[in-house]
C-alpha cells in the first residue's frame, strides 16, 4: 500500500510505503560525520552490491564492479578502514562497519530511485545507470524525495 504522509518532525513530505528504503533519505548522520568524496561513496556502494550478491566482498570483485585496478582498490580499502567505515583484511577482503553500511545503503537507495526515474523518462538503461552514479552524490534530499514520490505516483497509475 502506497501512502503519503506528512512527517510532523520534518518540513518535507516523506513517502511511506512497504519498502525497506522509505526511511533512507534524509541523509544519515553518519554521512555528515564522515564527509566522504564521491569516490569513497562509490566504493561503499560497490562493496554493498558485491556483498549482497556474494555474501562477502573481495578486492577483485569490487575492482571489477567499479572497473578499476586492484592496487587502487587496496589503497581505498585501507583509507576507508582508517575512517572506520570498513574492516579490511588484505587476503579476506572488506566488510562494512555499521556507519559504512548506513552510508552505502543511502547511496544505493539514491542510485535505485534515480535509475528508475531516468528509465521512466526514456533514458536507456546503461546511460541511466551511469548518470545515476553522478547524480546520487550531489542532489539534495528534497529533490530525491520528490523524484521518489513522482516515480511512486506514476507506478500507481
Ligand atoms: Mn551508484
Amino acid at each position: 500500500m502506497k501512502k503519503y504522509t506528512k512527517n510532523p518532525n520534518s518540513k518535507q513530505n516523506l513517502i511511506t510505503q512497504s519498502s525497506q528504503y522509505y526511511t533512507m533519505d534524509p541523509i544519515p548522520q553518519a554521512a555528515y560525520d564522515h564527509r566522504l568524496t564521491m569516490k569513497e561513496e562509490d566504493y561503499l556502494e560497490a562493496i554493498l552490491n558485491v556483498s549482497l550478491t556474494k555474501g562477502y566482498a573481495k578486492s577483485r570483485d569490487v575492482a571489477s564492479e567499479l572497473d578499476v585496478g586492484p592496487s587502487s582498490v587496496g589503497e581505498m580499502f585501507a583509507k576507508l578502514d582508517k575512517k572506520g567505515l570498513v574492516v579490511y583484511r588484505k587476503y579476506e577482503g572488506v566488510t562494512l562497519t555499521e556507519p559504512g553500511r548506513i552510508i552505502a545503503e543511502q547511496v544505493k537507495f539514491r542510485h535505485d530511485v534515480l535509475v528508475e526515474f531516468l528509465e521512466m523518462v526514456g533514458v536507456p538503461g546503461d546511460i541511466a545507470n551511469k548518470d545515476a552514479c553522478f547524480m546520487e552524490h550531489e542532489l539534495s534530499t528534497v529533490t530525491i524525495q520528490k523524484i521518489r514520490e513522482f516515480v511512486a505516483a506514476k507506478k500507481q497509475k
